[in-house]
């Protein structure tokens, strides 16, 4: 069966694009191919954590995963630092990849380029993701656009060690969403909606009360021409809610549009409003009943189990064709 592995850093509150970027593509595919869901804890380190806080969200996480609707009999899901195979693999992932081709990963480049001081881990933490995607023979890797450049990096990865030891690595493709592959900050719609960048007015996060997300949303950024319509370029704040909006009603953007024609910003930011509510509070009441439960205890010894023997197998081959230990 077909494989596909996604992961959500613990980094921070997981927000609405976490869900309409990253969970939901996970769950629209869980019926159809092998689906492996896991905690990217050692990515979250390439920056600067609380530890109390990281170690609360790592579980947490898992609790929202299975709230949103990934269903444990038909997923795989593990913490990635429990499993020592992800960086045994990304070492030596790392002495295959070029300065050059790590130097023009966007992150890295971005943040140095405003001048801050970044850890070396941030440099090389897309080559960690290359590991995380080919240990396990994963085909698909859905995610929201602005880690298609990783997921090349993957496949190039993968292709220059095909060809230098022999088949070995399945070459993984990206899984880009239809609807939702960027949803943006609200108070800065040409900006992608993050849960790490400190200031939380712009994201809904999946946690947040209903008197936040309502205030968030209507207090959302648009523009003064009060026609609602789809334009991303000139129009990016009332796309936006039309995104989220189509994204999580199961509309198609022209249907969502027709929808709200005659609306004016107000009422469709009141309708936005109740769809995400009614999402989230949906998927808050679930979580707090999984968060209190002892399974998710046994769901992440299972997955950690069955993804440490994938994990071993896979690495024994690699450390064997490249002359490593006594493998
Ligand atoms: P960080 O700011 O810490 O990088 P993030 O919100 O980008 O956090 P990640 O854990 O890096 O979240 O990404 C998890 C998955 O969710 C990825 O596939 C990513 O593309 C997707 N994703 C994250 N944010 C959005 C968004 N705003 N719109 C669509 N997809 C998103
Ligand atoms: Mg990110």
């Amino acid at each position: 069966m077909k494989r596909i592995l996604t992961g959500l850093k613990p980094s921070g509150e997981l927000t609405l694009g976490s869900l309409i970027g990253g969970i939901k593509q996970s769950i629209l595919y869980q019926d159809k191919y092998d689906s492996f869901i896991f905690v990217p804890d050692l990515h979250a380190i390439t920056v600067p954590q609380d530890t109390v806080l990281l170690k609360e969200r790592i579980k947490k996480n898992v609790a929202l995963y299975l709230a949103c609707g990934i269903d444990p009999n038909k997923n795989t899901i593990y913490i990635q630092s429990e499993n020592l195979y992800h960086t045994n693999l990304s070492w030596i992932l790392e002495c295959h990849t070029y300065m050059g081709e790590a130097s023009r990963m966007t992150q890295y480049k971005d943040k140095t380029s405003k001048g801050e001081i970044v850890s070396v881990g941030l440099f090389t933490y897309p080559i960690l993701m290359a590991a995380d995607i080919l240990l396990y023979d994963t085909l698909y890797v859905p995610v929201g656009i602005d880690q298609k450049q990783h997921v090349e990096l993957a496949r190039d990865l993968a292709t220059r060690f095909n060809n230098k030891y022999g088949d070995t690595f399945i070459v993984p493709e990206p899984l880009i969403p239809k609807i939702g592959a960027k949803i943006m900050d609200l108070q800065n719609p040409t900006k992608k909606m993050s849960k790490s960048d400190g200031d939380t007015k712009g994201s809904i996060l999946l946690l947040d009360n209903e008197d936040v997300i309502r205030k968030k949303i209507m207090s959302a950024v648009t523009d003064s021409d009060n026609k609602v319509y789809y334009d991303m370029e000139n129009k990016p704040g009332i796309s936006n809610l039309l995104t989220i909006y189509s994204a999580l009603s199961n509309k198609t953007i022209k249907e969502v549009e027709e929808l709200f024609k005659e609306y004016n910003y107000g009422n469709l930011k009141k309708e936005v409003a109740n769809i995400v509510v009614a999402t989230l509070m949906d998927i808050q009441k679930k979580y707090q009943e999984y968060l209190n439960s002892e399974i998710i205890e046994e769901i992440l010894n299972n997955g950690n189990k069955k993804a440490s023997e994938i994990a071993k197998t896979k690495y024994e081959i690699v450390a064997k064709k490249i002359g490593l230990g006594r493998f």
